[in-house]
């Protein structure tokens, strides 16, 4: 395992998710340091994890060899600003949505390493998904460092061109929320039905858990097919799907990827 050492400047959610799938696979927590204005997240960060907390962005970087951006997109440049004369030639990965990868070498004042990624909250149980971006001159260490930090709590993808990084919003980044939505959607309408919310949320939520295991454990299946398996010909099933059909979810599925994307591409 690599003896890098890793800094997070802004030590919210998705730092976290990352620091302890990282310290969980075997990583030295004490090559590992976190930043951030408040003292509440560090102290927890310290002692969940061990690692080595401040509230010094510069001087954590200095000190490292790769550091990973994880302000608030708005915060973004003057957090660059501040850390600019703190980098030389440590790899930068960025969590942030939305910026690209050049205004980075503008908010740093220089030409700088940088990887983008886009995580999502799963990764908070170490079910998350990333998509990687990194421009041609990123050597194939630095690739494999941003992507063993990022496996530490997912799958990843590397995706060729930046803006792929908007298609992985729409498929990965975003969309823990749209199978949230859809869930909330049955257990409205088992309320409708006169069960109570907790009964219709248990039942919804596990079908959701039990399809996404089965999707999982059959790679080689289709989604057509595992589809096809649970609805017989002039069954309960088969009118519930014709019912979406008819209604047009797949289009509306399709809308509002395209729009998610479409705002993804407004925010760069
Ligand atoms: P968050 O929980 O609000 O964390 C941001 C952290 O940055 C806070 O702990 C904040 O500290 C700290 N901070 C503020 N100013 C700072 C400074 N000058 N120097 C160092 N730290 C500073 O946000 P998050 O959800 O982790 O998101 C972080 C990044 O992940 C964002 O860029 C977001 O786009 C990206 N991202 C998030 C998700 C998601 O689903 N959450 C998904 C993909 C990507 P205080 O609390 O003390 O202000």
């Amino acid at each position: 395992m690599t003896k890098a050492k890793i800094c997070f400047i802004g030590a919210g959610n998705m730092p976290r998710a990352i620091i302890g799938g990282l310290v969980a696979s075997g990583y030295d927590p004490h090559l590992i340091h976190a930043t951030n204005p408040s003292a509440p997240k560090l102290d927890a960060m310290r002692a969940d994890f061990g690692i080595h907390t401040s509230h010094d962005n510069l001087a954590a970087a200095r000190d490292a060899d790769v550091v990973v951006l994880s302000v608030k997109p708005q915060l973004m440049e003057a957090v660059c600003r501040e850390l600019s004369p703190a980098i030389d030639k440590q790899l930068l990965i960025t969590i942030a949505a939305g910026i690209p990868e050049r205004r980075y070498h503008d908010y740093f004042g220089k030409q700088v390493k940088l990887i983008r990624t886009m995580p999502n909250t799963p990764m908070l149980l170490g079910l998350g998904m990333t998509g990687l971006y990194a421009p041609a001159k990123i050597g194939e260490a630095d690739r494999a460092l941003a992507g063993m930090l990022m496996q530490s709590c997912g799958d990843i993808l590397w995706v060729e061109k930046e803006e792929d990084i908007n298609k992985v919003i729409a498929l990965a980044g975003s969309s823990p929320a749209y199978f949230f939505l859809f869930v909330e959607a049955m257990v409205e309408a088992g309320m409708a039905l006169n069960m109570t919310e907790e009964a219709a949320r248990h039942l919804a939520q596990q079908a959701a858990v039990g399809a996404a295991a089965m999707m999982k454990a059959n790679p080689k299946q289709s989604l057509a097919q595992l589809r096809e398996a649970v609805t017989s010909k002039g069954g309960t099933t088969a009118q519930a799907i014709a019912t979406f059909e008819q209604g047009g979810l797949r289009p509306l599925v399709k809308q509002a990827m395209g729009n998610c994307i479409k705002r993804a591409e407004e925010m760069a």
